[in-house]
């Protein structure tokens, strides 16, 4: 078993750990000082600015296909530059992505929402959860119905990310009450000119989700994404496509989270020793060292199975869990360790504590990963024995 990154998975990974530490981290102490003055720490123009950088040296469109101008990037790449990505807390992306339900577009849609949305000049949300229905996503409630060639969508979506800055969003309504999620949901393109509005909602993080209503929005039948019917597994495709990378992200963040730990506990002193000499400091150091170890190898095992083809289901959503509940551990642990500056809004922990929470309930919370890992178990889909059998 070969557990070493090729030379150019290391060249490549080296560039972005580089980039990261000259080009983000120095925007650290800056963004910190603009959020707590209750602006955005990055402003979509910086943003660019900083894609921008990044493509002249080759890095756009991670995992675009190189036929869309892309890097096409495998998925183990991919989540080790969401690591080195995840050591700051500064919400950088690269450039040139676009969500993968868009490639099912039909040509004309490509033209008009994939290829501008790859390019930066458009920016789109998915929305499929509703005040009523979260976790239970086929119990939702917004619908369409035909009026010549036309839709009109009525509903209310919550909790979108982007949907305050999106001008197009992937709206899922219900076509066929009696199907329901199996046939009658259709997924819709729907410019903001069409008529939705969004309302930001506010969080405990520093960037905020949006409700979206639809009010009787009229969508030409043009603007239907795949088929009629199909958008229910179109949903779970994009929810499915990168469960390995939330945690890659995450995991990046613990890493630094331990290295700040290590540094303020060998020189913080107390009762004339270094804080790093008590053994109730060396063991929480020691768990997060070794839950990071744990979590690397399901990050990079389900990134590996998704490069191999395999049904990488069990092994997302166990990456997603275990990275969701570890990192909320870790970042904890570092803050004692940090003791009443790790409460204070001088240092970042209390940002990452904030944002971390996250991991354990979008794209799936604890509970619905552990329902879809037991179950696959139960049924017999998958064995504790893993993929090596
Ligand atoms: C910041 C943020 C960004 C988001 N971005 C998006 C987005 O871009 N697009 C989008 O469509 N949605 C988005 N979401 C929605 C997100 O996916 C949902 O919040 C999530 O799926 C949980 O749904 P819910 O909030 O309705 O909780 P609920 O489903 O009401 O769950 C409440 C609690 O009950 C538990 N629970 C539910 N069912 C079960 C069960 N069967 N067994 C055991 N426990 C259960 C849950 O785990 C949870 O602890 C976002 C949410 C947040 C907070």
């Amino acid at each position: 078993m070969d557990f070493t990154l090729s030379t150019e998975e290391t060249e490549v990974r080296d560039w972005v750990r580089t980039f990261v530490r000259r080009e983000i981290m120095p925007l650290e102490p800056d963004m910190l000082r603009r959020e707590r003055a209750g602006q955005p720490g990055l402003t979509l123009t910086e943003l660019a600015e900083l894609q921008a950088k990044a493509r002249e040296a080759g890095f756009w469109g991670v995992q675009t296909p190189q036929e869309y101008g892309g890097m096409g990037l495998s998925a183990v790449m991919a989540a080790l530059l969401e690591i080195e990505l995840g050591r700051s807390f500064v919400p950088f992306r690269f450039g040139g992505a676009a969500d993968n339900i868009l490639f099912h577009a039909n040509e004309e849609q490509k033209r008009r929402y994939l290829v501008p949305t790859i390019e930066g000049e458009r920016h789109s949300c998915f929305a499929i959860t509703e005040p009523g229905a979260g976790s239970d996503a086929r119990n939702i409630r917004t619908s369409a119905y035909q009026d010549g060639d036309d839709w009109i969508i009525t509903g209310e979506k919550t909790f979108i990310t982007g949907g305050n800055e999106a001008d197009f969003t992937m709206v899922f309504a219900v076509t066929d009450k009696q199907k329901g999620a199996d046939g009658g949901v259709t997924c819709f393109l729907v410019d903001r000119d069409m008529g939705w509005k969004s309302e930001p909602i506010p969080t405990m993080g520093e960037w905020g989700p949006a409700a979206l209503v639809f009010d009787h929005v009229r969508v030409p039948a043009e603007n239907i994404l795949g088929e009629v019917g199909h958008g229910f597994a179109l949903a779970m495709q994009w929810i499915g496509r990168g469960r390995y990378l939330l945690p890659a992200r995450a995991l990046g963040a613990c890493e630094r989270l331990v290295e700040m730990a290590i540094e303020q506990a060998k020189t913080r002193v107390t009762f004339g020793e270094p804080i790093a000499n008590r053994q109730a400091i060396q063991w929480m150091i020691a768990d997060s060292a070794v839950e990071i170890e744990a979590l690397r190898w399901l990050v990079l095992h389900a990134a590996w199975q998704v490069d191999a083809g395999l049904d990488s289901r069990q092994a997302q959503s166990m990456a997603k869990l275990y990275g969701g509940v570890k990192a909320n551990e870790i970042v904890d642990r570092v803050l004692q360790i940090h003791g009443g500056m790790g409460y204070t809004r001088e240092l970042p922990v209390e940002r990452w504590y904030r944002e971390l929470r996250l991991l354990r309930i979008y794209e799936g919370t604890d509970e619905i990963q552990r329902r879809t890992i037991a179950r696959n178990l139960i049924k017999g889909h998958t064995s504790v024995r893993g993929t090596l059998g």
